[in-house]
């Protein structure tokens, strides 16, 4: 190992207050982002409770949210760096400065010997904003490389390519207050119920408030969001554009098309138009298996009861096809002239607390800091001036991104992985073969608050970082409104926030002067500046302009009149060249693969309301633990019986990729021909029960976000159940 060169001392010093003041943050699960007052006991946090004060949820939380004390001081935080050179030994515990010398010295004999982009930096939605900027900077700026992507990856990369080609710039252009004012909902591929609890709460008082109100759901599955749905539409999988396409074609016949709308402030609605005389509702149904009346009547509710909210998650974003669906349904809004109005519009829901940051702070292989992106000359030149590094020391070429990266380690390309706040071995489809390929990277250093998770456990360096409540920061919900995460206990052993991190690697790295930041406030500043004169500028917002207000702001957050923009684009012009909305025309596509004789059911994936991601920090508490104790698959009582299977029963489901265990729960909750398992118990919890062993990493072209919604499968009676103790 290399000698430890000496590094500046620290300067980062956690500051906490008086243990027993309340202060301000943020739920760092869901994306819907609710606000929540916490206080320190020993210096760390003991009590949690809603803020009443933040509009998201006024003062309510979901069990989750509410029980986030118990996981902030667990048996396994991991407390010191540790390292080892060689993946079957034991971990050591090491410095600081060792840690950071030996990893900036593995990530310059990759630069060295194999080129800038045989690093990656692999991130995650848990992260702040800051911590997001950081790493950009340093990947894109100083190691010259675009190899810099996210876990967001997997749930909206889809939902940003659609709104930049449908509306010109990644902008959601609505408000949860937009649901206060809707008269119809179309919820498509979203489980609010477990997925965004506290925004199905506000649906559900909102339908009790007006008795005029309705809610449209589209899922192949029956889940407790059903139990609100007027009308529930439950398509093939994987069907979902000739879904919507039929929608849009029956509510243009029943009326509910504005062509003065379509004619002044959009373009491509003749090319769209050609197209959905194919999707007639009788001759969809052929495809999607959705009964003909039951699209009619959803389409002449949308047509005939504006405005009308569409509300979408993963089951349009996680698809071979996912850029489609989502432009297939920014077409029905756009069409009905349901956008930027209140109670109206196209509305893709996060599914992380700061998946939106990530996007707006370049987070993603393709993008810059600022809505910015890689293949643009002048953006990459505007944030070469800002860093001041030499002109054209950005790289034009896309980065890796999170399925590419696994196709690069296996390749060889990719010597060095850097993984952030994210457990890549039990989140990514196809899991074995993420393994595989992680085995053969030279060096891999992942930075998290606990250990072991499968990741670490795989890692040659582990770094320990502060999580939630010992890190200040910022995040952006769904709704563009960025809130304040005050620090509130202290990290510990040797912990650091993972911006502390990055800076003491690029000192090691030689970049020391350009990352000279002493407090996550610094970064911030120098991020918003980046931000002026953009469509997302928050250039005026500031800490203390954050820490005045319990409600944040929604970006574009210009100071004075214009502090927080709710809704956008209420002038109809849009972030086009031509200030125009554009129209797709767009044909239902086959999913990556298909259902034959010997892989005939579809399996989907999901969650479940009191677990998040690979269980790291929820699966630690006995009252979240109590709702769902155990991993399961959903069968079809007829599928069930044509395999001789009982409620309860050990399955084992079959891919062309690999096969996980689960208990089978018998219901027609999903429909003949479909299984649903939650991805949410991976090895951790036993060798076999992840699914993500046989979830399909297919993706997208344009957005490159896998198909986890759809994977062919089998499933026969297996001997054991995977087990473990929760
Ligand atoms: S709804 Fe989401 S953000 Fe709100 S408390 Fe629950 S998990 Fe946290």
């Amino acid at each position: 190992m290399s000698r430890p060169l000496p590094l500046p001392l620290r300067r980062w010093r956690p500051r906490i207050g008086r243990g027993d003041e309340w202060k301000r943050s943020i739920c760092p699960y869901c994306g819907t982002g609710c606000g929540l007052l916490a206080r320190a006991k020993d210096g760390a946090v003991a009590e949690v409770k809603g803020d009443p004060d933040h509009p998201v949820n006024q003062g309510k939380l979901c069990a989750k949210g509410a029980l986030l004390a118990p996981v902030v001081r667990t048996d396994d935080r991991l407390l010191f760096p540790l390292l080892r050179e060689d993946r079957s030994g034991p971990f050591m515990r090491v410095s600081w400065p060792a840690a950071v010398q030996r990893f900036a010295a593995a990530i310059r004999k990759a630069q060295v010997e194999h080129g800038p982009h045989a690093v990656m930096l692999y991130g995650s939605g848990q992260l702040v904003t800051e911590d997001y900027y950081l790493f950009g900077k340093l990947a894109k700026g100083y190691l010259r490389t675009n190899n810099q992507d996210t876990n967001s990856r997997l749930c909206m990369a889809s939902a940003v390519v659609a709104y930049n080609l449908a509306l010109g710039s990644d902008s959601p252009p609505c408000s949860y207050a937009d649901i206060e004012a809707a008269k119809t909902f179309l919820i498509v591929g979203a489980n609010p119920e477990a997925c965004h609890p506290i925004l199905f709460n506000r649906i559900k008082a909102r339908r009790r408030a007006d008795k005029d109100v309705r809610v449209i759901l589209v899922d192949p599955r029956r889940t407790r969001t059903a139990e609100i749905a007027d009308i529930h539409l439950r398509p093939r999988p994987g069907t979902d554009v000739a879904l919507l396409n039929s929608l849009l074609y029956e509510t243009l016949l029943a009326g509910g098309v504005d062509h003065d709308f379509i004619a002044a402030h959009t373009s491509g609605w003749e090319e769209l138009s050609r197209v959905l005389g194919e999707y007639q509702a009788e001759r969809a149904y052929e495809i999607t298996g959705v009964p003909a009346q039951d699209t009619l009547d959803a389409a002449r509710l949308y047509a005939r009861n504006g405005p009308a909210l569409s509300l979408w998650a993963m089951g349009l974003n996680q698809s071979a096809n996912g850029v489609d669906n989502n432009l297939a349904i920014i077409n029905l809004a756009l069409a009905s002239g349901n956008i930027s109005k209140p109670g109206a519009g196209p509305f893709s829901l996060t599914g992380q607390p700061n998946a939106m940051g990530g996007r707006e702070a370049g987070g993603l292989a393709t993008a810059l800091p600022g809505h910015r992106q890689v293949a643009d000359p002048e953006h990459r030149a505007e944030l070469e001036r800002a860093w001041g590094i030499e002109p054209g020391s950005i790289s034009d070429q896309p980065g890796l991104t999170a399925i590419e990266m696994v196709e690069a380690l296996e390749a060889g390309r990719l010597k060095v992985l850097w993984v952030a706040g994210t457990n890549p071995l039990a989140s990514l489809p196809n899991t074995e073969r993420v393994r595989r390929a992680l085995a053969k990277a030279d060096f891999v250093a992942v930075q998290d608050a606990y250990h072991p998770t499968e990741t670490t456990a795989a890692a040659h360096l582990v770094l320990p970082a502060a999580q939630w409540s010992e890190r200040g920061g910022t995040m952006t919900n769904s709704e563009r409104r960025i809130c304040l995460l005050e620090r509130i206990g202290a990290p510990p052993g040797e912990a650091l926030p993972d911006w502390e991190i990055i800076r003491r690697v690029a000192l090691a790295l030689g970049y020391g002067r350009h990352f000279d930041y002493q407090t996550e406030e610094e970064i911030f500043d120098e991020y918003r500046a980046l931000t002026r004169g953009r469509d997302l500028d928050i250039s005026e917002l500031s800490y203390d302009r954050l820490r005045q207000s319990s409600e944040g702001a929604q970006w574009p957050s210009r100071g004075g009149a214009a502090d927080s923009t709710p809704r956008l684009f209420t002038d109809n012009r849009f972030a086009t060249p031509d200030g125009r909305a554009r129209f797709h025309a767009l044909s239902q596509q086959r999913t990556a693969e298909q259902l034959d004789e010997a892989y005939p059911l579809a399996l989907l994936t999901g969650r479940v309301k009191d677990q998040w991601h690979t269980r790291t920090r929820t699966g630690k508490v006995a009252k979240l633990n109590k709702s769902e104790p155990k991993p399961f698959l959903e069968v079809h009582p007829q599928d069930a019986r044509a395999c001789a299977l009982a409620d309860g029963d050990a399955v084992r489901v079959i891919s062309r990729r690999g096969a996980f265990v689960a208990p089978a729960r018998v219901t027609d909750a999903v429909p003949p021909g479909s299984v649903f398992a939650p991805f949410h118990w991976g090895p951790s919890w036993a060798a076999d029960s992840t699914p993500n062993l046989a979830a399909s990493e297919a993706f997208d072209p344009r957005s490159k976000e896998p198909e986890l919604k759809f994977a062919a499968v089998r499933i026969e009676p297996a001997a054991t159940v995977a087990n473990s103790t929760p």
